[in-house]
């Protein structure tokens, strides 16, 4: 199979490769603008097949009790995606616009080898635990706890890191025994749809179980949510998309996970090394062009030496120059998008009306009329009220914000609606542990550790999503708990 020659990409619906009764859309390299080609654009139709095959061989087949079975899919799928990994680099560059040297981890390889974690944890886990006898309300009775799959998944994802966030969903709901249907971004349909041929071509997953539908239709993921033959909607993207989810679940009362949007801090206290903080604060900012949940948009400076801190910041974010994602060195690439680009312009333009400055950035680069470029920008001159400082602008701009200390530097970070991720430096680890411990968000960074890594949980706190992705926690999202209790005698 040859991933990237003659695109035109399938459905997967019911263990068929399948064209959408909508046609066809484009799909599109944001460095360059260029059509890529085209993917298959579902139709409301199509979408009501593909959950009623996940509803089918849930219902019907021992998907959901054959562990081996699953392990062995999940394990093929990994090793099919590392047998074709060049491939998917060169598709996840010209689609997702993502830096090269970012393949290597988030954007690409880092999920695949993620997936061990998934079948490594199905294999161990003890999807049963006996309570031993008692006598609840005087009945000798022996209890037990199950736990099983919750049934058929609908997981909708975003643009911004497609391969982690999808297989961040599919493994641990195929490992724990669900059937489920992926609706990926319109701006990325590619990067699932070849999950759906490397599964077809080299796995041994039983029709219906994995379902792939791209669609150029927003609307099309929405019935995800609606439709009653769906148990739980895995989903990752905008607060507000979010809610909407959220809300067209309610009428069928199904789980939702959200894993959502973010405005998180970097919290520099004043024993810190201030000028490498504030360097590795705008690297951060900067990488894959802004367009990562967690990354920390707010620097929060002692405001003694604000001016000081402002400068670090702008010297390595101004050396960031936007560039060819190809390139092996680029660590900014496009944004996906000229809406996106656009919608970033106007946050920058917002922040020159609230009264605050350039220190590096603020628009286009002059360099670039074609690609959907934005300079890594440093704000400075405004408090944690602007609405740069509020909202989630999803582009390489860091906003640099005063605090009078630690209590302070807190207060400012919890001051927000989401509560997604954080970091806090100070060569003092009880001070930077009090700080962490105090900051209202799902994923601490203390001194440059990383927390992202197969086996930790990721997830949000307040307005940044309900429930964990990856982990154990990961895992047992999507499981039910049943409570069994056996009459004695
Ligand atoms: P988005 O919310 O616009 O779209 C996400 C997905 O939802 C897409 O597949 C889209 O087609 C679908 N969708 C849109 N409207 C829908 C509806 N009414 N019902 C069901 N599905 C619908 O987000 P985006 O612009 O693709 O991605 C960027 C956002 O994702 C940012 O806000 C970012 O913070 C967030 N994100 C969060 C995490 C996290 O783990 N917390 C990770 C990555 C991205």
């Amino acid at each position: 199979m040859s991933i990237l020659a003659d695109r035109e990409s399938r459905l997967l619906i019911d263990g068929k490769l399948v064209a959408g009764s909508s046609g066809t859309f484009a799909t599109i390299n944001p460095a360059t603008e260029e059509t890529l080609g085209v993917a298959a654009d579902a139709s409301a139709d199509d979408m009501g097949a593909a959950i009623g095959a996940a509803r089918r061989s849930f219902d019907e087949s021992d998907w959901s009790t054959d562990v081996e079975l699953r392990v062995r899919c999940i394990r093929q799928l990994q090793e099919a995606m590392r047998t074709h990994v060049e491939e998917l680099r060169e598709l996840t560059i010209s689609e997702v616009g993502a830096p090269r040297m970012l393949t290597a981890a988030a954007q690409l390889e880092g999920p695949v080898d993620d997936l061990s974690f998934c079948a490594d944890t199905a294999e161990s886990y003890q999807w049963s635990s006996d309570l031993g006898i008692a006598s609840p309300m005087g009945i000798k009775t022996h209890r037990t706890v199950a736990r099983e799959a919750i049934g058929v998944v609908g997981a909708i994802t975003p643009w911004n890191f497609p391969h982690q966030i999808n297989l961040a969903k599919i493994g641990p709901a195929l490992a724990a025994g669900n059937t489920l249907v992926l609706k990926p971004a319109p701006d990325t349909p590619w990067a699932a749809a070849v999950l759906g041929e490397l599964i077809v071509e080299h796995t041994d997953f039983p029709a219906g179980v994995v379902n792939i539908v791209t669609s150029s239709d927003h609307g099309v993921g929405a019935l995800l949510s609606k439709d009653a033959r769906v148990d739980m909607v895995s989903f990752t993207g905008s607060t507000n998309t979010g809610r909407a989810v959220m809300a067209d679940s309610a009428a069928t009362l199904k789980k939702v996970f959200l894993e959502l949007g973010g405005k998180s801090a970097f919290v520099i206290l004043d024993d810190a090394d201030l000028a490498g903080a504030c360097s590795m604060a705008a690297f951060t900012a900067s990488m894959h062009a802004g367009q990562g949940c967690a990354i920390t948009t707010r620097l929060l400076v002692p405001r003694a030496r604000y001016d000081e801190a402002v400068e670090a910041a702008a010297a390595t974010m101004g050396g960031l120059k936007p560039g060819d994602p190809t390139k092996p060195g680029t660590i900014c690439g496009p944004v996906i998008s000229a809406r996106q680009r656009d919608r970033i312009q106007s946050y920058l333009d917002s922040a020159i009306a609230e009264g605050g400055r350039f220190a590096c950035g603020g628009g286009r680069p002059a360099d670039r009329d074609t690609g959907f470029f934005i300079e890594p920008t440093v704000i400075a001159g405004l408090d944690n009220s602007a609405k740069v400082a509020r909202e989630e602008i999803f582009g390489p701009v860091l906003t640099v914000i005063a605090h009078d200390g630690d209590d302070d530097a807190v207060r400012i970070a919890n001051d927000s609606p989401f509560g997604l991720s954080g970091t806090v430096f100070s060569p003092d680890a009880e001070r930077a542990n009090a700080v962490a411990a105090r900051l209202r968000v799902g994923t601490v960074n203390i001194n440059g550790g990383v927390w992202y890594s197969a086996d930790m949980p990721f997830g949000g706190y307040k307005q940044s999503g309900i429930g964990r992705e990856m982990g154990l926690a990961g895992f047992e999202e999507y499981l039910e708990i049943k409570a069994i209790a056996t009459a004695a005698g």
